[in-house]
């Protein structure tokens, strides 16, 4: 495989020799170990049929493994498309890999991609990314509530999102029940800080999602639902059918009925429920607002 950059030293380097610099609003932490990389495109077992979105690709250092094929058992990928909201850097990019044809950069904001434009209508696309931490939680509502979702997700996230992400209950978050309506996360591996340049203040972990043709569970309306779910932690500290009283706007003792007669106990806080129990709370919810 041939790598663009080795270490901090010519990472530095590459930056004085185009005029960039590192902007740490966009959340840039660029990869600068080898060996993340290749466990990022183990993950996504790569091949020769995948497209990939790659979200933020930097300096190119997961694009070009992604698309290379010498470093790729099964292949370099079909097709990588890279998003990168930093316009200097998109330049670089087009500039750098203008000869590999199954590379396309395109300069823009990735909260703003037209995913039929760019080919990605039919749902049969990988993302794989290194995030800028501080748009994880939109990114994975934005691209999991999307028409075009993709079969899976590779990211770099900080180490304490991808733990809340595959919590289970007792420990359950809006975070977790969204993702896991959606699909299985799980975490592949922890990320130590100095494999980035400049290191990130915290730790990341490599976050596998694999999405599910349908959701985990049957809901009527899935807006409808995600409302149950807001406000059932719309107060941690209370207990759910307090939380269901204030945020349906019904008495304490029609919350709890709701809750019996879904067979939960309505003493139990909201972090403690399974996804299947959520499905028979919102069913219970919905015959007695009828
Ligand atoms: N993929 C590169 C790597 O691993 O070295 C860079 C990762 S860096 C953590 C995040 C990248 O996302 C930066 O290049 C940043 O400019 C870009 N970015 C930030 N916000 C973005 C957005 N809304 N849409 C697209 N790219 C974004």
């Amino acid at each position: 495989m041939t790598t663009y950059f080795h270490n901090i030293k010519e990472i530095k380097q590459l930056l004085r020799a185009e005029g960039l610099s590192v902007n740490k609003r966009l959340g840039q932490n660029f990869l600068i170990d080898q060996s993340v990389v290749t466990k990022m495109i183990a993950a996504a077992d790569v091949n020769q049929q995948d497209t990939i979105l790659e979200v933020g690709p930097g300096l190119g250092a997961l694009t070009e493994a992604i698309a290379e094929q010498a470093c790729l058992p099964a292949g370099r990928a079909d097709r990588v498309l890279a998003v990168e909201k930093d316009r200097q850097l998109a330049t670089h990019l087009n500039k750098r890999f203008s000869r590999q044809e199954n590379i396309e950069i395109l300069s823009q904001d990735i909260f703003k991609l037209d995913f039929i434009t760019a080919g990605l209508g039919d749902r049969n696309y990988k993302i794989v990314a290194n995030l800028p931490f501080y748009i994880t939680s939109h990114f994975l509502r934005f691209i999991l509530e999307a028409e075009a979702k993709p079969t899976e997700l590779i990211l770099i996230v900080q180490k304490e999102v991808a733990k809340r992400v595959v919590a289970e209950p007792g420990d359950h978050s809006l975070l977790s029940l969204s993702v896991q309506f959606y699909g299985e996360p799980k975490i592949i591996t922890v990320v130590d800080r100095r494999s980035f340049y400049p290191p990130p203040a915290v730790e990341a972990a490599i976050l596998k999602i694999k999405v599910y043709p349908q959701p985990a569970i049957k809901v009527d309306d899935i807006e409808n639902f995600f409302r149950l779910l807001k406000i059932s932690f719309a107060s941690r500290r209370k207990q759910l059918h307090n939380n269901l009283a204030a945020g349906y706007k019904i008495s304490g003792q029609e919350a709890q009925k709701i809750l019996v007669s879904a067979n939960l106990d309505p003493t139990r806080r909201a972090e403690t429920f399974s996804l299947n129990e959520w499905e028979k709370l919102y069913n219970s919810v919905v015959i007695h607002k009828k």
